[in-house]
């Protein structure tokens, strides 16, 4: 997997979702040009506008803005923090 090496101050902490992970945030050109985006479960929110699809590795239901890149692969929160893990394995050998 293609990963550049980001800020560590733009990071998003995922411990609100139960998650001991943290995801770095870019840009929106450099977020075209990335593996995944990381979606929401498909639930209530306050946009009336969100696309949905679904998660390219568990298939759960997940919804997304519609300014959201387009040509990555949509992915589910949890199953982004799993990604995010094997990466950090990676790291350690
Ligand atoms: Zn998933």
């Amino acid at each position: 997997m293609r990963r550049k090496r980001h800020d560590p101050k733009k990071e998003m902490d995922l411990a609100p979702f139960g998650i001991k992970a943290k995801i770095p945030v870019v840009d929106d050109d450099e977020a075209e040009s990335c593996d995944f985006v990381v979606c929401a479960p498909k639930g209530p929110s306050p946009f009336k506008d969100n696309f949905t699809g679904n998660c390219c590795i568990c298939g759960i239901e997940i919804m997304y803005r519609w300014h959201a890149p387009r040509r990555p692969k949509k992915i589910c929160i949890e199953c982004a923090a799993k990604q995010v893990g094997k990466e950090k394995l990676k790291e350690q050998k």
